[in-house]
């Protein structure tokens, strides 16, 4: 079965096999791999070993952002979130009910957030002392210019938080060239071809507030900086998902055979062009243009046809191999797919054949999506 969900991914039969250990968390071997593990994706990140941290956190993607939240943002604070889709709508819940006071932009969510509009922003209200960017914004597949927004934010004297969660590995980030990013989220199971339970913060070790203001032992990453730096980063403090984490070690010797980050978004793309073309062919059509796609997950229309079912569709595709999400993310009805975890062009274009065939036997006959005025 392949998944082209955008998270957790398809990974290799090696990355999977080193889960099949017991392991004692505090044992010197894990300790050793833990702390690897760090170093490695603190330098995926761009970030200093003299100025950032790389900081697990057991768990999913958001309890990283929580965390995040928590630890540079003061309670009260003011952080501005342009409404890019459905991730950036919950980093604003999360902020809310931490108590931190978010501010929305509403932006136009089909391309990416022009930066002057985020510079405006925040001219016109000193009181905002960050800004919360999705680099990839997973419900719709827009990707931000993050260079281009980190300018402004650094030209405004203000900080950002980072949710990288589906692009750190494939998209650049280069956090010493961007010292206005207090810190970078991101998990082992979406670019990085890992698997699910384990969420890392890269973090400016100054910008963190002092120990106890996140109001949350769990989320606190002064907290766990200072674990960090007590058991020079190998321990966590609280069990781990031990398996996932030595997992992930393996899936980043894959990572780096590859090529690293430039590699890794070269077949990611090449999967989105694949994928493109295989839907146009079939008479099916994207929802984004092509210029404002990006390559880690394609929304497709829904067919104006009356034999359309998503959960048909679903249930015809993991007949033939292929599991895809199964809800729908835009305001008009379509389909999602992932380009992103150990898949290839070849898979994309299988998945187009048994795209056709789901939807041949569905009797789905209209495959175009219904006139834009209609809609
Ligand atoms: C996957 C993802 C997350 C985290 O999701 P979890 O289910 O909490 O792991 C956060 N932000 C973006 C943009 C994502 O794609």
């Amino acid at each position: 079965m392949i998944l082209l969900i955008p998270g957790p991914v398809t990974t290799r039969d090696e990355v999977r096999a080193k889960m099949a250990h017991d392991i004692a968390p505090w044992d010197d071997e894990f300790r050793l791999v833990s702390r690897r593990v760090r170093d490695r994706v603190r330098q995926i990140s761009g970030g200093d070993a003299q100025t950032h941290t790389a900081l697990p956190l057991q768990g999913c993607g958001h309890f990283g952002t929580e965390a995040a939240l928590r630890s540079v943002l003061p309670p009260g604070g003011r952080i501005l979130i342009a409404d890019t889709g459905s991730y950036a709508d919950r980093m604003i819940r999360l902020a809310r009910e931490a108590g931190r006071d978010p501010v929305v932009l509403r932006v136009d969510q089909n391309c990416a957030v022009p930066s002057p509009a985020i510079a405006a922003a925040l001219a016109a209200d000193p009181t905002i002392s960050h800004v919360g960017v999705v680099y990839s914004e997973t419900s719709t597949g827009v990707i931000q210019d993050l260079p281009a927004i980190g300018a402004v934010v650094r030209a405004a004297g203000r900080r950002m938080i980072l949710d990288a969660v589906s692009a750190f590995g494939a998209l650049p980030l280069n956090l010493a060239a961007q010292p206005e990013i207090d810190a970078a989220i991101f998990t082992a199971n979406k670019c990085l071809e890992g698997l699910p339970g384990i969420a890392f913060i890269v973090v400016r070790n100054d910008r963190l507030l002092p120990m106890g203001t996140a109001a949350s032992w769990s989320f606190d990453l002064a907290d766990i900086l200072d674990h960090a730096r007590q058991t020079n980063g190998g321990t966590f403090r609280f069990t781990p998902a031990a398996q996932v984490v030595a997992a992930f070690d393996t899936a980043l010797d894959f990572f780096d055979a590859e090529g690293g980050q430039t590699a890794r978004l070269a077949r990611y793309q090449a999967n989105k062009a694949e994928l493109w073309t295989g839907m146009v062919r079939i008479g099916l059509q994207p929802c984004l243009q092509w210029a404002a796609q990006g390559p880690i997950v394609m929304n497709i229309h829904a067919p104006d046809d009356a034999a359309w079912s998503l959960p048909r569709f679903v249930v015809e595709l993991k007949a033939r191999g292929f599991t895809i999400s199964n809800f729908y993310n835009t305001d008009d009805p379509s389909f999602r797919v992932g380009c992103i975890g150990h898949i290839t062009p070849g898979d994309m274009a299988r998945f187009t054949d048994a795209a056709d065939q789901a939807l041949t036997a569905m009797g789905v006959v209209r495959r175009s999506p219904p006139a834009p005025h209609s809609r």
